[in-house]
């Protein structure tokens, strides 16, 4: 049974006008974000989108790699979207959790910016919690377009220390943010 779930979040996310929108998915953060899952040991990887349109032209990709030519033609990325799918909320990747697990999973936010309004959890930590067995599984949420509406997910009670390099632009794309955090976490 696995302990480490992720989820990228298109709705609620701001825009570049501070507006609530729903981002769309991008071919990137599907095939980089579940390279990196796989090599890191995470057990699912959620895409979140409430947008059918954008539900089924990306689940045709994902079916594409997963069973059409492409399953054939690239074997190494039909292996790590065997641990993608493209969920509806949040909630629905928390319940799939339920179900794998039998447990509830801690749900955990990644920003660049700290947070006092939530617990902050230290890389260290967190690499504490995944090692024991007994611990709940966690859901590692990540944002897209100019980051999530926290205040509009209620399911997410701590934040993951951010990211820092040598000063104080941190800014990283969602996918070298779950690279550095895999490997920080998991990584041997
Ligand atoms: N359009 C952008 C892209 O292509 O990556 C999406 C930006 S999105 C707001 C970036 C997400 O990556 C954040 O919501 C957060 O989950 C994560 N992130 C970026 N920089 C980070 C940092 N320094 N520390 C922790 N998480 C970070």
């Amino acid at each position: 049974v696995g302990k480490l779930y992720l989820g990228l979040l298109h709705y609620p996310v701001y825009n570049k006008n501070k507006e609530i929108i729903t981002s769309a998915i991008t071919n990137f953060d599907i095939h980089d974000i579940s390279r990196a899952s796989k090599t890191f040991g995470v057990d699912k990887y959620f895409i979140i989108t409430p947008e059918n349109g954008q539900k089924s032209v990306m689940g045709k990709i994902i079916e594409h790699w997963q069973k059409g030519f492409g399953a054939t033609y690239n074997k190494d990325r039909k292996t790590a979207l065997d641990i993608t799918s493209i969920v509806n909320s949040l909630d629905d990747a928390i319940d799939t959790i339920i179900k794998d697990t039998g447990k509830k999973p801690i749900v955990t936010a990644t920003s660049a910016k700290k947070d006092e309004n939530y617990s902050l959890y230290t890389i260290d930590k967190m690499r504490t919690l995944l090692e024991d067995k007994n611990e709940d599984p966690i859901l590692l949420i990540f944002g897209t377009g100019y980051g999530m509406v926290m205040k509009d997910i209620p399911q997410i009670k701590n934040l993951l220390e951010p990211i820092y390099g040598v000063g104080d632009y941190n800014h990283l794309s969602v996918r070298s943010a779950v690279s550095i955090y895999l490997y920080s976490l998991m990584g041997k």
